[in-house]
């Protein structure tokens, strides 16, 4: 298959002036793609192709992940329903979920539907899931997500994460042998969530979720709630963990809450570690008055690679939680009071995982020749445009293949 899109516009660097920049500088030029990737970059291309899309000068920008959510126990898709209050914090949501995942199950996997297909319209082909098993759900969950995530093969990738939400150790050995039957499903992660306070037993949790790690060859993505310096410590523990056990999977910490709320000598110290290590972190950019917000951009400085994910479209937990990444991006520069083309437009590796057209220097990486064609078209003139105001997707690219397009009436530079 060959793909050609004609009048796209491509960041190409930054305007300066007095050493500051003042504008993305674009171009508009012609892409053609065969097998999924980036052959030929250049105005006019004399080239014919099977599919042609005219960007009608859009911003052609990488497309998105959603590197943290949990699409097999939403409201999304359903009537509005506000959670219930926490009294007794998470206890009380795995209380509930006792009763109202098995009565979701019958319509978990449509809504798993509508919320894939809602994260392809808003510009992801990627997505990494946490997906529960816990002793009432057993592996029904895995099953399904699997089954739902098959339908989509040839227009997202994704990961899936075996979640034991209830805790690893507190419900018996009995479990371990249900959490065992998950992993031999085939899933790329095992999860996890607060040793310390969920299983009180810190040592014991992460020795077996390492042990299951490496003999699945699965990743781990654990989610971090502790704060200050116990959730400090849990870290420092994975950390000995993955440098002990020399292991070599991809380890992720969801929320990490403790990085926003130690010292910066401890800070320091940890971030060292965790990049050493090749330790990410995935945070949805919490809105709060306690200490929750990470310093993104100075683990990403000290390199610790920092992703963004919506954890909720609305469930039992949260009522928060959109979907819409450009969204968070905007959230995000807000709340750290980015205002300039340069900062703003450089966020945007938080959601591309990595990708920016122009790399901190102001030089354009991306697109390049060879490059897998997964983009977005948008409608607006810079990644900071986007972000700032943000601006519409009109259309999805994943691997060549259009995933989604629609029509929106374009308004350029002039989109408020
Ligand atoms: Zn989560």
């Amino acid at each position: 298959m060959k793909q050609l899109i004609r009048n796209a516009r491509l960041e190409t660097g930054y305007q300066t002036k007095d050493e500051v920049v003042i504008k993305t500088n674009t171009e508009i030029t012609d892409l053609l793609i065969e097998e999924g990737h980036f052959t030929k970059i250049g105005p006019h291309l004399q080239e014919s192709a099977d599919v042609t899309i005219d960007a009608k000068k859009q911003l052609l920008l990488p497309s998105l992940r959603e590197m943290h959510i949990h699409i097999d126990k939403t409201y999304f898709g359903n009537g509005w329903q506000a959670p219930i209050p926490a009294k007794n914090g998470i206890y009380t949501r795995l209380e509930e979920e006792k009763t109202l995942l098995p009565e979701q199950l019958e319509v978990a996997e449509q809504r798993a539907h509508t919320m894939i297909q809602h994260y392809i319209r808003l510009g992801h082909t990627h997505i990494r899931t946490h997906v529960n098993v816990d002793p009432q759900i057993k592996t029904k969950h895995v099953q399904l997500v699997k089954r739902v995530l098959q339908d989509y093969e040839n227009q997202i990738t994704y990961e899936i994460v075996a979640f034991p939400q209830h805790g690893l150790l507190r419900n018996g050995s009995e479990f371990l042998t249900i959490l065992e039957d998950a992993l031999k499903l085939g899933v790329t992660h095992i999860g996890g969530v607060d040793p310390a306070s969920l299983d009180r037993n810190i040592g014991e949790v992460l020795a077996t979720t390492f042990a299951l790690a490496k003999k699945y060859n699965v990743g781990i993505d654990m989610h971090l709630h502790d704060r200050d310096t116990l959730g400090a410590f849990e870290i420092h523990r994975i950390l000995d963990f993955i440098e002990q056990k020399k292991f070599s999977q991809p380890v992720t910490l969801s929320h990490a809450f403790a990085l926003a709320g130690i010292s910066d000598n401890e800070l320091d110290e940890l971030m060292q570690r965790m990049a050493e290590n090749k330790v990410d972190v995935t945070t949805t950019v919490v809105i709060s008055d306690e200490n929750l917000t990470l310093p993104v951009k100075k683990l990403y400085d000290n390199g610790v690679t920092v992703s963004f994910g919506h954890d909720s479209l609305t469930d039992h937990w949260s009522p928060f939680g959109t979907g819409d990444t450009i969204q968070k991006l905007n959230l995000f520069i807000e709340r750290c009071g980015y205002i300039d083309e340069y900062q703003i437009s450089q966020s945007l590796r938080y959601a591309s995982g990595g990708i920016t057209p122009l790399n901190e220097q102001g030089e354009q990486v991306w697109p390049k020749i060879g490059d897998q064609a997964n983009l977005i078209l948008v409608d607006a003139v810079s990644s900071a445009h986007m972000i700032a105001r943000q601006c519409p997707i009109s259309t999805v690219v994943s691997a060549g293949e259009i995933i989604y397009q629609t029509d929106i009436a374009l308004k350029g530079a002039y989109r408020g």
